[in-house]
């Protein structure tokens, strides 16, 4: 008799997005004359950099003559786009890192969702809450925790983020074996500092424990101070993974580039407690089950380092930023306290004691759509999250209307 993975039924069904489009769809229907604006989404909304088209338009055309033409590419990514991001997002932040430490994939979500296959089930996990709900839900889906109760599984340490410190957690009371940390975060937009994140590289060391460090909004980083990788950090080497994308950085949310840093040095241990090095489990993990990104793809990522890809990819960054500003500001003149909107696209907004009232105002005295903090768990109750992903023109007019509504 075949039997099913017991785990996927412990999975609640996300009623968030749902239940958005139904208040939205009944706003729509009372309103049919009214415009709506969508400020909840986390996908880009700016076309690909030129730098990058026009360098896939050429890999395309080489797909198409016999000189030139690929087939199966190396699973970890092509030499000349690993090379590039060793050396310009790590070597030239002082951050040691080879070409070889870096696994070019098809998506940071697939990569923190795969990588704790090269784990055991008996770890302890620490996520943070609020939370991108991939860490969580792909450890449910491997047996690592029990049932859900009031909003939180069993057996994961949650990571609590709140205004009181500043949605950067406190260090683990119980000890936790892998840990998932996320900055710039989504949803709370709040960035970390050298020292905080110093506590984290060496909490790992002293308590054997590893970090899954999840760097997709880098990219928004404009302080100087804030680090851009976890690997700018003393003794990170041995204790952290991260996760990058293009696809915040360049626009590839449909286009489809990532890519995962493990360290030759980067280590867990076996039953016995000898070492065992991650490097090669991740390398055996990609040779066997992918099949590396389209070659057109990987040569568009590499474009983002011309110097043309990187004056367009700062100037869509740029454009974001400069739509979080307008929301920020908006929101801070009508008295809410906000997280976010600096070297993040998101803000996170204090909303009261829950987050549907405020999400409710919004769309019924504004037309303007945002996420309720709920959908990232317990602690975003009490908050929403406003996305700076929209044109100008739109961000603008929704804090037009929100300020004249609630003012
Ligand atoms: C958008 C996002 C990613 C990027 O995922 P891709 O699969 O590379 O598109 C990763 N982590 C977080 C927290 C995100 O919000």
């Amino acid at each position: 008799m075949i039997l099913i993975n017991e785990h996927y039924n412990k999975l609640t069904a996300s009623y968030l997005f749902a239940d958005i489009a139904k208040r939205v769809q009944k706003f729509q229907d009372d309103n049919p004359d009214k415009s709506i604006i969508k400020l909840g989404i986390g996908d880009v909304t700016l076309p690909l950099p030129a730098a990058c088209v026009q360098a896939m338009h050429r890999a395309v055309d080489e797909m198409a003559e016999s000189g030139s033409f690929r087939g199966y590419g190396p699973e970890q990514g092509y030499d000349f786009l690993r090379e590039k991001i060793s050396r310009h997002d790590f070597q030239e932040r002082g951050a040691d890192i080879s070409p070889e430490e870096v696994f070019i994939s098809d998506g940071a979500k697939c990569d923190t969702g795969n990588i704790q296959e090269i784990f055991s089930t008996d770890i302890k996990v620490a996520v943070p809450d609020p939370v991108y709900p991939v860490y969580v839900d792909t450890n449910v889906m491997s047996g690592r925790t029990g049932i859900m109760q009031d909003g939180r599984y069993q057996g994961l340490i949650y990571l609590e983020c709140t205004p009181e410190n500043g949605f950067i957690p406190d260090l683990p009371r119980e000890k936790a074996d892998l840990i998932y940390l996320c900055y710039p975060n989504n949803p709370t937009g709040a960035g970390i500092n050298r020292e905080e994140l110093q506590k984290w590289v060496d909490y790992a060391r002293d308590q054997k424990a590893l970090i899954l460090f999840d760097a997709a909004y880098e990219a928004f980083i404009r302080d100087d101070d804030m680090p851009r990788s976890i690997f700018e950090i003393p003794g990170a080497r041995e204790v952290a993974i991260e996760f990058r994308s293009f696809s915040k950085t360049a626009g590839f949310t449909g286009t489809r580039c990532a890519y995962t840093v493990v360290s030759k040095d980067c280590r867990a241990f076996d039953l016995q407690g000898r070492k065992a090095m991650l490097h090669s489990l991740w390398n055996r993990r990609h040779n066997t089950k992918f099949n590396g990104v389209a070659y057109p793809v990987q040569r568009a990522a590499e474009a983002v380092y011309t110097p043309e890809g990187q004056t367009q990819v700062n100037d869509n960054i740029d454009y974001y930023l400069g739509n979080a500003e307008v929301v920020l500001k908006s929101m801070q003149d009508l008295g809410y306290k906000c997280t976010g909107g600096k070297n993040s696209p998101y803000i996170w907004i204090q909303s009261g004691s829950d987050s549907w009232s405020l999400f409710d105002d919004l769309l019924n005295k504004a037309g303007v759509v945002c996420t309720p903090g709920t959908g990232f768990g317990p602690c975003g109750r009490g908050f929403i999250r406003i996305s700076a992903f929209n044109s100008r023109e739109n961000v603008k007019e929704a804090m037009h209307r929100i300020s004249k509504a609630l003012s």
